[in-house]
């Protein structure tokens, strides 16, 4: 790794307004060498180049910053973690929050538990299964002050999947690319059945790239309905 890249990451995130310990930077670098390890033998990736996964995994995970505050005692979920993006991120920058991770990928999940226990991560729990199978469980349903969810479903099925982990008065925020807005109007229906309130956006670029990024807020006002989310695999073959 090179100290160059180092220091554009820590650019980078001052303009986010944060910045790290020497513990928190090395627990970065520590993440993305057992990534790249991991990457050999399993699809964790397409990104491996160190300044890459710092700017479209590590910088774009962090940058919820600009729709929400993660630095507090919350209860957070990430549903469809994948390799960890974004709630190890989050958890590494704001270590006051308590972390869940779920996947419904096997191979995903023993590589977060080893990144959990390399990186000495504190509070992190790591599920393996389908979002709608641990939605009907009382231990995680409506338990979360904030859900997060990157690359996993279009909006009004992803709404299905995540908001009935969010408490009444909890947020769930979908990182997003372009066609945000697209999304947002097609899930109006989903949003509201599902007990959450309009979608807010906050828009913006990666630091000196490009690359467009929409976070969409969902405030969730009402208790969801029991019967949602429907059976595994119904939310992605029929949106709300
Ligand atoms: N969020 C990560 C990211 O942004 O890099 C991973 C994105 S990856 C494209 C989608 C992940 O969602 C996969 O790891 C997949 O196993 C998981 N996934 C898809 N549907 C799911 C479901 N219904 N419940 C739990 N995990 C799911």
């Amino acid at each position: 790794m090179e100290e160059k890249s180092i220091k554009q990451f820590e650019k980078d995130l001052s303009s986010f307004g944060i910045s790290l310990t020497k513990k928190q930077t090395d627990q970065f670098i520590r993440y993305y060498e057992l990534l790249t390890d991991w990457n050999t033998r399993m699809n964790l990736t397409a990104i491996t180049d160190f300044e890459k996964v710092c700017k479209k995994h590590f910088l774009d995970s962090l940058s919820i910053i600009k729709a929400y505050n993660p630095n507090r005692e919350i209860a957070m979920i990430d549903i469809g973690t994948g390799a960890g993006f974004p709630g190890i991120p989050i958890k590494i920058a704001f270590p006051k929050c308590r972390l869940t991770l779920l996947d419904s990928l096997q191979k995903r999940v023993t590589f977060l538990n080893e990144v959990v226990k390399e990186l000495q991560l504190e509070d992190v729990t790591v599920f393996h299964g389908r979002a709608e199978d641990y939605a009907k469980e009382g231990q995680l349903r409506e338990q979360y002050d904030l859900c997060v969810s990157r690359a996993v479903a279009n909006l009004s099925t992803l709404c299905e999947l995540c908001i009935p982990y969010v408490k009444i008065g909890g947020d769930f925020i979908a990182y997003k690319s372009e066609k945000a807005n697209e999304e947002m109007i097609q899930a109006k229906r989903a949003i509201s059945i599902l007990g959450g309130l309009d979608a807010a956006c906050v828009s913006f670029r990666l630091p000196e790239t490009d690359y467009e990024r929409n976070l969409l807020i969902i405030h969730k006002e009402k208790q969801t309905p029991e019967k949602y989310p429907r059976k595994a695999g119904i939310p992605v073959k029929k949106p709300l």
